[in-house]
């Protein structure tokens, strides 16, 4: 199996080239050329196995270069009892007759991009030895939150690696901070930028971009690489926890196999719910793919006029992971929707220039076939964490809860009453301002007591990771203007 720029500017590369690479050479996002097709019966075989066998099984029908022995050693690594917290990995919650809430929180940071960052640094460093690279590699990142601590926790101390993470100086949670700043490995760093998220990442994206740079770490045996999302890598460990969460449905004799179940997602960048997407594609019997927004809504107008328009006002949310304007993974949809690279490569081009597309009418009406679309706003939000609480005993963070609120919105106007997994994307105890704030509780505790307090109103248990942030010293206190970063690249590869 082959991968090819969603922009189609370059030749098809393997799998190990397209992950090792990260984006293709024309700009474009590399995407499997063709999509392996599960069996009916393949449900039923997988429904008996552990997730990291059925990581393998899934895995394997998109990466030909590697062997099963090799991905069953990934696997176990990845999502084994020393960095998940319960042996599901990926458990599906039921929440009341037709709502089932796939919880991706249970790993090591307690958001779901531990789903796909446990696996990423395996298949990097194996990638990278498949085509003979010699360089070691510096993963840089930029993060809002999530995906900063959840790259450390992956990379950290991985062999012939190096990681670097840059977070906004005012822009992450308390919480969020300290996870990154306590972060533990030999091979880590972490910096604060000034300025707003985008700032860092504006400030990476230049670092990349930078051929000087390049050459100078080059010579020292030195290689750039990102642990964005629009790696490869990332997308496909993400497929496999909706093949997961069919089987368990299956398993508890909830449906039959064949059954359609629908799929809620809290979005932003757009690639978990692509990774749904593709896995309805290789045939598990998904229904509906709602996607939920908060008031940043530009996908919920996108995917309801097929006009994608990201020059609106931006808002900082209590749901901050899905705080975007553009969702770059869209892109790898806008392919499997067109079939026609060089049309994705147009709608690319008008985005950069104008800051706007519309697609043909073609893809609007495939679009819409698959796709569903709502927002909520920050009361909403809260109200949701509220309701959730009081009527089920079922305690949300924000992310998900704007996945609730959409789902109940939808099923009013549609009478749609198809079974749904509503995707959780992170612990409550990531946010417990926020959830306390919802819970009706106005005085809410400082620092880390907050994590105690929430315990406390809830009875729910804070997880390890968290609770294990009391007891560990800061080792990053360092912030750099936007041009002090490359010199933090220096520093961390001496
Ligand atoms: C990253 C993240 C999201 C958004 O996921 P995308 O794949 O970018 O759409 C939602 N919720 C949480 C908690 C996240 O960390």
């Amino acid at each position: 199996m082959y991968y090819v720029s969603t922009r189609g500017g370059t030749a098809r590369v393997s799998a190990a080239q397209a992950i090792a690479q990260g984006l293709a050479g024309d700009g474009g996002l590399l995407t499997p050329e063709v999509f392996m097709r599960l069996s009916t019966n393949a449900l039923d075989t997988l429904k008996e196995m552990p997730y990291p066998q059925r990581a393998v099984y899934v895995m394997q029908g998109f990466l030909e270069e590697f062997s099963a022995a090799e991905l069953s050693a990934f696997a176990k690594a990845a999502y084994g009892p020393q960095r998940f917290d319960c042996p599901e990995v990926a458990p599906v919650h039921q929440v009341d007759g037709t709502t089932h809430c796939l919880e991706l929180w249970h790993g090591p940071t307690c958001a779901f991009k531990d789903m796909a960052l446990q696996m990423l640094p395996h298949l990097l460093t194996a990638s990278l030895k498949k085509i003979g690279e010699r360089k070691r590699v510096c993963i840089l990142v930029a993060t809002s939150g999530d995906t900063g601590k959840g790259a450390l926790e992956g990379f950290r101390d991985v062999e012939q690696t190096r990681i670097l993470v840059f977070y906004p100086k005012d822009g992450v949670s308390a919480i969020q901070e300290l996870q990154m700043t306590t972060q533990e490995g030999e091979n880590v760093g972490v910096c604060a930028v000034k300025g707003n998220f985008d700032d860092a990442q504006t400030g990476v994206k230049a670092l990349f971009s930078d051929p000087e740079l390049r050459e100078r770490l080059g010579k020292r045996r030195w290689l750039l690489s990102s642990a964005n999302s629009i790696n490869w890598g990332r997308v496909l460990p993400q497929i496999v926890y909706y093949v997961s969460a069919y089987c368990d449905l299956l398993k508890s004799g909830t449906i039959q196999n064949g059954d359609r179940v629908n799929v809620c997602v809290p979005t932003g960048n757009f690639g978990n719910i692509l990774a749904a997407y593709y896995a309805k594609a290789i045939g598990v019997p998904l229904g509906r793919l709602l996607c939920a927004s908060n008031a940043n809504n530009v996908l919920t107008d996108f995917i309801r006029t097929g006009l994608y328009d990201r020059e609106r006002p931006f808002y900082n949310t209590i749901s901050p992971s899905m705080d975007i304007l553009v969702s770059s993974n869209l892109e790898r949809l806008l392919l499997a929707l067109s079939e026609d690279p060089a049309q994705v490569a147009d709608y690319m081009e008008q985005l950069r220039t104008t800051g706007r597309y519309q697609v043909s009418d073609k893809v609007l009406q495939k679009l819409q076939r698959e796709f569903s679309a709502g927002f909520c706003d920050d009361e909403q939000t809260k109200a949701q964490i509220a309701k959730t609480w009081k009527e089920h005993r079922y305690l949300i963070d924000p992310h998900t809860a704007v996945a609730f609120h959409v789902l109940e919105e939808y099923r009013r106007q549609s009478g749609d009453e198809t079974p749904t997994i509503v995707v959780s994307t992170a612990s409550p105890f990531k946010f417990c301002d926020s959830v306390l704030d919802a819970l009706g509780v106005a005085e809410r505790a400082q620092g880390l007591d907050i994590l105690d307090q929430l315990t406390q109103v809830t009875g729910c248990p804070t997880p390890a990771p968290l609770a294990g942030l009391k007891g560990k010293s800061v080792r990053f206190t360092q912030w750099v203007e936007r041009d002090g970063m490359a010199g933090q690249v220096e520093e961390i590869l001496r």
